[in-house]
């Protein structure tokens, strides 16, 4: 064929893409723009309903397509997370309980779409030990990354990018878009470092929240009566383990570098801060107080910088064309607890940890201003990257694809239930290993180094604050969601490989 026939051949067959896309029907095999972020609890999204901040660009995603309300992941933490997603397996399948290094070598959802004619990247944060496989460009941070000037580790070595990571990696998801071959469908995998804690703001948003008083959320002042002894062990409480370097507060200038690090690491009980151009001190319920509103804060204001960048980057897509055949998802590697039961962090089999933002918009396929109730989890994820680049979905994924909930076909065999399962014990939050059972009305939760459980009925207790395992009104419901668990394990091929494993080195 003559160079000539190929580009009036080309000509043609893009000519029909673009005339399906006008039509509003997707053209074959969308384009796939996935955009994770670390740590964003659902309740910091507007179109979650959240009471403390707005994420005019988050909306306009969700306004534009699907809200999904009871997404899960399977092991609340990042290394865990990131693997499920990208192999739709459990982490006694997957090899990440907790920070063990992936396995490259085993199959992933990128190599697959990769072997289908996908462009494949993968940009920001990975944080998972081994270098990125089945991508073909990619540019991660060093395990958490930093916020200001980050490192990058990419096939060629390692380079410093000067400025906000949040901005840097937008920057370089647009750079791989503009320089991607326009005769592939592209699955880009954009993940944010923010909002992960440390919470260094930018310079445009630090001040945002500076003077706002954030509403507390209901379970803040939890006082754990009923429960195990889980929660009163760990060390992820807003009173009492945030560290002066989380609430930014400035060490002496006469320490040297390591009594400055251990000043900062210091979990302070009182506070002196200025206010009114006057020094006080603040203690017992006003530094509680106080703490919760810092955290928040920063916390907030780094959303604020995630959201904006997300709004550069659907705009990029309208700019360019791309909008119509580019599936665009939103969610971040688990939820996180914004005080809720006094705590930060996540990790706990509880609502505000396990539950993931997940916001789809699919032109003409996807109905715009939907929401979906409908149980899905992280595992759903490489499933439904399958589906939508038209491949199979491999036996050994144990996650469903979600392009029927997309369409609003619920199969009348759609999951109920779910398998959770958290390792990462003591860790560095002290946080019990458990795991437990979610049905659409119940929570079975066992930790199952102290032998003790805790069972919620979400219908009447939606905030998990009563824990009625040992109400001998409850015993039933209790031996019937007992039988569900173990049946759920034995059906995930959990056979507790790692139900010793000793927690390896790594902040999360
Ligand atoms: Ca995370």
């Amino acid at each position: 064929m003559t160079t000539v026939r190929i580009r009036v051949l080309f000509c043609l067959l893009f000519g029909m893409a673009i005339s399906a896309a006008v039509m509003g029907e997707p053209a074959s095999r969308p384009n796939i723009l996935f955009i994770m972020a670390d740590d964003h609890s659902a309740g910091a999204i507007g179109a979650y309903g959240s009471r403390v901040n707005q994420t005019p660009h988050l909306d306009r995603l969700a306004d534009e397509g699907m809200r999904f309300d009871h997404v899960y992941c399977v092991n609340s933490i990042c290394s865990p997370s990131r693997a499920t997603i990208l192999t739709g397996k459990y982490s006694h399948l997957n090899g990440v309980p907790t920070f063990n290094r992936f396995d490259g070598s085993q199959p992933t959802v990128a190599k697959y779409l990769q072997a289908a004619g996908y462009h494949t990247g993968m940009i920001g944060k990975w944080h998972l030990g081994s270098d990125p496989t089945g991508f073909d460009e990619w540019s991660i941070l060093p395990g958490q990354g930093v916020y200001f000037d980050p490192t990058f580790i990419e096939r060629g070595g390692k380079r410093v990018i000067h400025g906000y990571v949040t901005d840097v990696i937008t920057d370089l998801s647009i750079d791989f878009l503009k320089n991607r071959p326009k005769d592939k469908p592209f699955f880009l995998m954009c993940h944010h470092k923010a909002p992960h804690r440390e919470w260094n703001p930018d310079e445009k948003h630090r001040l945002m929240f500076a003077n706002r008083t954030i509403p507390e959320p209901p379970t803040l002042h939890d006082d754990y009566a009923t429960r195990t002894d889980a929660i009163r062990e760990c060390t992820q409480k807003v009173f009492e383990d945030l560290t002066r370097r989380d609430l930014k507060l400035k060490p002496p200038e006469r320490l040297d570098a390591a009594a400055q690090k251990k000043w900062l690491n210091t979990k302070p009980t009182e506070v002196e801060v200025e206010i009114d151009g006057k020094k006080r001190v603040l203690r017992g319920d006003e530094l509680k107080s106080w703490k919760y509103q810092r955290y928040m804060q920063d916390y907030l204001a780094c959303v604020q910088s995630v959201d904006d960048n997300v709004g550069r980057l659907l705009e990029w897509l309208d700019q360019n064309g791309l909008a119509t055949n580019t599936v665009v998802i939103y969610t971040s590697d688990q939820g996180f607890f914004l005080g809720d039961h006094g705590l930060f962090d996540k990790r706990f089999m509880y609502e505000d940890s396990i539950r993931m933002p997940f916001i789809v918009r699919w032109p003409g396929v996807v109905k715009p201003r939907t929401t979906q109730e409908a149980m899905a989890i992280n595992a759903d994820f490489a499933p439904t990257f399958m589906e939508l680049a038209g491949l199979a979905e491999p036996a050994d994924m144990q996650g469903r694809s979600l392009v029927p909930l997309l369409k609003q076909e619920r199969p009348a065999d759609w999951r109920t239930q779910y398998y959770y399962r958290y390792y990462h014990d003591p860790g560095d939050h002290n946080t019990r290993a458990h795991y437990g059972i979610r049905t659409e009305t119940h929570k079975l939760i066992y930790f199952w180094k102290k032998d003790q459980w805790e069972c919620y009925d979400l219908v009447h207790d939606p905030f998990e604050l009563k824990n009625i395992y040992s109400d001998p009104a409850q015993a039933g419901v209790v031996a019937g969601l007992k039988a569900e668990l173990y049946r759920m394990k034995k059906k995930m091929k959990d056979d507790d490989q790692y139900a010793n494993q000793q927690p390896l080195p790594g902040v999360d």
